[in-house]
């Protein structure tokens, strides 16, 4: 089972899209208040330009305001300046923010390993109604293909059950136009399974990169290279086959030349031949992480085991860029741990320093 940390869930299965409740006990409702208790303030609705240095130190931040739709620049500059800066941007913000800001990088590090647990899917139809958007979403899991091969073998997936909420149905449910109004219209019916792929272990898994585009926005190339079109082929056969283990009448694979398939015997044939290819495979993500590494040697990370940046003395990144692998599980927990073990060894620091 996958702990929830909820109080008072109503089991609605909305947790993907903003719980209307409040039972989810996410940042708006802990750390958020806590750390205003504390004296913090928020601002909101500034988008972080860049960092400005003077010498070894950030001197200060460059923020620009967002007009009412939140997304367009209103033009207004804001200067934010602080005794120590904390970047906690994202996989793909933190190292853009660095890049953008030009923050020394002697080895050039910043946005290198980057990761993604690429995911693939199936879908099932199964007998009886099952109702797959309601209830305490993504409640099973299972590590039975992660880590048996270790790191030099075959890449391993950890198998999860997705909730299928209308609105991310949509999105994975196979087909277009008709043929996916149809599926959708099975919604009830449909079960999925994911395979989230440990990657960044191997030689031929070699992490994507974190660039900029022209206009300053970050953006990540992900090469999948034929080690992960192999181990994604070998997800789709286990899920599609616990799928039949488990009483569906039908399994599709998400992918653009699938069918529905019948019995487990068609639905391995079929998968062995399916081309392993982008824009074939429908691959995602929810888990972005590294491009700002840690690690003891400036030569190969970014920042230290604190979060301290090498080279820019009140500087720390406390988020999922600074993992220096992909972790093979759903990082929030571990990202939670590392920032409140390093925000609290730099608070102690910063108390010292008076
Ligand atoms: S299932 Fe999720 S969205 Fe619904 S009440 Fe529980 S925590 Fe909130």
């Amino acid at each position: 089972m996958i702990p929830r940390n909820v109080k008072g869930c109503w089991n609605s299965g909305y947790c993907g899209v903003g719980c209307p409740t409040n039972a989810k006990q996410g940042a708006l409702l802990t750390t958020i208040p806590g750390a205003l208790d504390h004296k913090a303030q928020l601002f909101h609705g500034l988008r972080a330009e860049r960092l400005v240095m003077n010498q070894d130190r950030i001197d200060h931040l460059l923020a620009s305001a967002m007009g009412p739709d939140g997304v367009t620049p209103s033009g207004i500059t804001v200067t934010l300046k602080a005794r120590q800066f904390v970047v906690a941007a994202s996989a793909i913000g933190s190292p853009g923010l660095l890049l953008r800001s030009q923050l020394p990088d002697p080895y050039h590090c910043v946005g290198k390993r980057s990761f993604i647990h690429p995911v693939n899917a199936t879908v099932a139809r199964m007998p009886a109604k099952i109702d797959p958007f309601y209830g305490a979403p993504q409640s099973i899991y299972s590590d039975e293909f992660n880590f048996k091969a270790g790191t030099d073998g075959p890449v391993g997936y950890k198998l999860e059950v997705p909730p299928l909420h209308p609105a991310m149905a949509a999105g994975v449910v196979p087909g277009h136009g008709q043929p996916q109004r149809d599926n959708l219209g099975q919604l009830p019916w449909m079960q999925s399974v994911i395979a989230l792929l440990r990657d960044g272990f191997h030689p031929d898994s070699p992490a994507g990169t974190v660039s900029l585009r022209d206009d300053g926005s970050p953006v990540l190339d992900y090469p999948i290279t034929d080690y992960l079109w192999q181990g994604l082929r070998k997800a789709y056969l286990t899920m599609a086959e616990i799928q039949f283990a488990a009483g569906a009448e039908a399994v599709q694979a998400v992918h653009l030349d699938s069918g529905w398939y019948t019995s487990w015997n068609q639905a391995k044939d079929a998968i062995n031949q399916l081309p392993m290819k982008p824009h074939r495979a429908r691959l995602f993500t929810a888990h972005q992480m590294g491009g700002c590494g840690m690690g003891a040697d400036p030569k190969n990370s970014v920042v230290n085991g604190f979060g301290e940046h090498h080279q820019v003395a009140n500087l720390s990144i406390h988020d999922a860029s600074i993992f220096p692998t992909s972790i093979g599980a759903n990082p929030q927990l571990s990202v939670y741990a590392l920032a409140a073990r390093n925000s609290n060894r730099l608070a102690q620091k910063l108390r010292k320093q008076g």
